[in-house]
């Protein structure tokens, strides 16, 4: 705009000079004394218009913005060879047009702003127009930056205007994709994070108190499966899919935003309850849940939605959406597929799980883990059958923390990989200590997860535990742990199928909770049921958790698999198990779990005859 400046510094000055030479002319009283006198101004005059006019002409033919005159009513009076050609009309043509024919007439949009040479010629516009936006004589748009300026007679009356204008279609269309980049994702053309957060900022800074704001955040369940299974053009597609979806889904007001890889999240503004943000975290769930088609396959999938509400008198956009995000976590811990509101417990565990992680990180390093047994009892037999292997975390200068809640943690981070081996390389030598001093090979159970089965690398350690521990295969049951969605099924699948045809016994943990389903007995080479200790502690309490314990007893049988029951504590709870037929039972009734010394000394006493381990335990 420097030299649009400059310019029409120069054609206001050609104005000013030209009234000033007409002033005088007016005011000179023409008499013969004087007429010598006019005839020297009017020589000089004429020279200095013809010296000033040259200049100016070079100048309105060379600048290259538009130069236009125009008076009170608008109609062109002069203009300079570039505005013609950024008019696409010729001069003679140019004159005498009004200059609203170059406005584009707007249909009403709200941008609309007025043009500012109109309000200087105060001519009322024939139509609302966009503001910069004009057209050619031969109707192409284009986008024009324009400085005015009122001229006026000796009188200081207005005799209209200059425009100075220049096309600046190119650049706004650069300057406008920068912006749109800087506040866009660019694979679904949803907002980015970075205007998320700008935009919910201020609706929280302008939210009246009556109404709710809360802010949904939206996962894809297992997205990187999805990737992984169908190709990254697939996972580009599905997104794309979501992200229209979620636009379908939201009112008027509301905002979305695409956060980052399959997150994406709602500002869900103007809420009357918080049961509004629940039905629009039902709608989203299912919307997200019809299948979706890529290279005519059908792909399905499933989305968790996390939802903070904005508490009265709350100011803090960055905290809203950290609620937003523990509230996912919950959701996606309860089974995925599902929407979890924000509350302060949820805080808490998102920050114990942190704490947790961050001292797994040294735990096997500084060697801070330890195993305990505890037998499984044979009830038909009345014997320890085997003993199952339970590790245990007291994390240096801490509280023990406990398996169920660091062992989810460690699969989420990979660490059950090298914890995983870290238990099976300390059990194996542990077999091997027992069977060297007892004479015999004592049966061990192992909790594997599914997640150290996404490759061969457990089988083969697996392999090579028990060829250098001489442990027989026979006496190992792998007891399977599912604490989430099985990811890479087939792989794990197939682990187990090869790990089975070795000679293992395969066993289905804590069957009847979570995630171990019926679909998994019929695929898998089971060898073992275990049912969940939730229902054996029903027993006695409820009928319908006894009548659950009995059709699992009976449902295992007739597929020909052994059942254990976990969780007995009770001589009740005992010979309920004995009467209705199971196997095996474990429980804090025969015995908590042990320490090596301890179960060593409980399985010589056993051997000795000095204990009957149906009795109880008595320590
Ligand atoms: P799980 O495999 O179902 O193990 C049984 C859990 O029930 C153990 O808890 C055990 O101490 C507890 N328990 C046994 N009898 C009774 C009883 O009569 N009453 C009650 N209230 N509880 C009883 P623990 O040791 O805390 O282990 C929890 C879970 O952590 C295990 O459940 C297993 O899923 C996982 N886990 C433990 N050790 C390992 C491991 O080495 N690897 C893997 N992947 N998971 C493990
Ligand atoms: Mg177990
Ligand atoms: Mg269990």
């Amino acid at each position: 705009m420097a030299i649009l400046g400059t310019a029409f510094f120069v054609v206001n000055y050609f104005f000013q000079y030209v009234s000033k030479q007409l002033e005088i002319r007016d005011r000179e009283v023409v008499g013969l004394e004087t007429l010598s006198r006019l005839h020297q101004i009017a020589e000089k005059s004429r020279q200095e218009l013809e010296i000033s006019n040259a200049r100016f002409t070079v100048l309105l033919t060379s600048t290259g913005e538009g130069v236009l005159g125009l008076d009170m009513d608008g109609t062109v009076t002069f203009a300079n060879p570039r505005a013609c050609l950024l008019l696409d009309i010729d001069y003679e043509d140019l004159i005498a047009c009004d200059i609203q024919r170059f406005m584009i007439a707007d249909s009403g949009s709200k941008s609309t702003r007025p043009q500012k040479i109109l309000e200087l010629l105060g001519i009322e516009a024939k139509n609302s127009y966009d503001f910069f936006n004009w057209r050619t004589a031969k109707d192409e748009a284009f986008v024009i930056e324009y400085s005015c300026e009122a001229t006026v007679n000796k009188n200081a009356e207005r005799t209209g205007a200059v425009l100075l204008f220049r096309n600046v279609t190119q650049e706004r269309g650069n300057e406008e994709r920068v912006q749109y980049l800087a506040n866009h994702d660019d694979l679904t053309g949803l907002a980015n994070r970075a205007n998320f957060h700008e935009v919910l900022k201020n609706a929280v800074a302008r939210r009246r108190n009556s109404r709710s704001l809360a802010v949904a955040i939206v996962d894809t369940d297992h997205f990187a499966v999805i990737n992984e299974k169908y190709g990254q053009q697939a996972g580009d597609e599905l997104l794309k899919q979501i992200a229209t979806r979620l636009k379908s889904s939201i009112r008027e007001g509301d905002h979305v935003a695409r956060l980052h890889s399959d997150q994406f999240a709602i500002m869900l503004a103007d809420l009357n309850i918080a049961e509004d943000a629940a039905m629009v975290a039902e709608q989203i769930i299912k919307e997200a849940s019809a299948p979706m088609l890529f290279n005519l396959e059908e792909i399905t999938t499933s989305t968790s939605v996390g939802i903070a509400i904005l508490g009265e008198g709350e100011k803090d956009a960055e905290e809203l959406i950290s609620r937003a995000i523990s509230a996912l976590d919950n959701a996606k811990a309860e089974g995925r597929n599902t929407y979890r509101f924000f509350n302060p417990d949820m805080q808490e565990k998102v920050e114990e799980k942190k704490r947790v992680q961050i001292l797994l990180r040294n735990a096997a390093e500084n060697d801070e883990f330890t195993m305990v047994y505890q037998p499984i009892v044979d009830v038909k037999l009345g014997k320890i059958y085997s003993s199952e292997a339970l590790i245990r975390w007291p994390p240096a200068g801490e509280e023990p923390i406990r398996p169920d809640i660091f062992i989810p943690i460690a699969e989420e981070s990979g660490q059950i990989n090298s914890i995983g081996a870290w238990v099976l390389s300390t059990v194996s030598k542990q077999v091997k200590n027992w069977s060297d001093d007892l004479g015999v090979c004592p049966s061990i159970a192992l909790n594997i997860s599914t997640k150290q089965l996404k490759d061969s690398v457990f089988r083969e350690h697996f392999i090579e535990m028990l060829r250098v521990y001489d442990i027989p295969v026979h006496v190992v049951e792998l007891e399977l742990t599912e604490t989430g969605v099985m990811e890479d099924e087939d792989k794990c699948f197939e682990e187990l199928i090869e790990l089975h045809k070795l000679g293992v016994k395969l066993s289905m943990d804590d069957f009847g909770t979570g995630y171990s389903s019926l679909d998994y007995l019929r695929r898998l080479p089971l060898d073992i049921l275990k049912i969940d200790q939730s229902f054996t502690r029903g027993i006695g309490v409820s009928e319908n958790d006894e009548e659950i314990v009995r059709v699992m007893i009976r449902m295992a049988h007739a597929m020909g698999l052994r059942v254990i029951c976990e969780g007995c504590e009770t001589k009740a709870h005992l010979d309920f198990l004995i009467e209705h037929d199971c196997d095996l039972v474990q429980g804090y009734y025969f015995s908590r779990p042990k320490s090596v010394q301890d179960i060593t000394a409980l399985f010589i006493a056993e051997r000795d005859g000095k204990i009957n381990i149906m009795d109880g335990d008595a320590s």
